[in-house]
């Protein structure tokens, strides 16, 4: 067994080279002055799904993680074609100073085990994104980040956490391509104009 940082857990080293995995997958991407860093909750359960894990072959996610890693590039007005690689969309998101990071840095089975690990990790978060991230803005992508919303606040991030009514960006459909291009609720051009008029 041994600790954690990524969830504040005691876990098997499994899942420690597990986060190390991931963690060399993001390094890849990540830009030397992130101008937006989009924070999402948690990554996904299935490794293969995960945000920068390129697939080759897009058939190698679900649908789910197609629609997600869609609309997140989206956010920095990239659009993928059909025959567009998710390798070179990752290499144009990094260009473009954006970087997806998540709060709890390893999957998490349910939502009570997440609100537990958003709140034991809550201060943890804020140091990473002052000391390390150190982007121009921060954007949370997933409803219960709204708690950590004050906390970013009180360390002085108020101007430049970009928002929804005061709450984070999110895509109710997604998943639902259907409802998605009805609803016209599209996450990524929702925060790419929210980002355009900042700066
Ligand atoms: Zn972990």
């Amino acid at each position: 067994m041994a600790f954690c940082d990524g969830c504040g857990s005691q876990v098997d080293d499994a899942h420690i080279r597990r986060r190390i995995e991931r963690l060399e997958l993001a390094t890849r991407f990540r830009p030397i002055h992130i101008q937006v860093l989009l924070i999402d909750a948690a990554p996904p359960i299935n490794e293969e799904d995960y945000f920068y894990r390129a697939a080759g072959n897009r058939e190698e996610h679900s649908v789910v993680a197609r629609m997600y890693f869609d609309e997140i590039v989206k956010s920095a007005k990239i659009g993928l074609g059909a025959d567009a690689s998710e390798e070179a969309a990752l290499a144009e998101f990094q260009r473009r100073g954006f970087f997806l990071a998540s709060a709890v840095e390893c999957p998490v089975d349910s939502s009570e085990a997440l609100s537990a690990a958003l709140n034991r990790l809550a201060p943890v978060i804020v140091k990473r994104v002052n000391a390390s991230y150190k982007p121009k803005y921060i954007a949370p992508i997933s409803p219960p980040l709204e708690e950590l919303v004050p906390l970013f606040e009180l360390s002085g991030w108020g101007e430049r956490l970009v928002l929804n009514d005061g709450k984070p960006f999110v895509d109710p459909f997604l998943g639902d391509p259907q409802a998605q291009a009805e609803f016209g609720t599209s996450l990524g051009d929702r925060l790419a104009e929210a980002l355009s008029s900042r700066s």
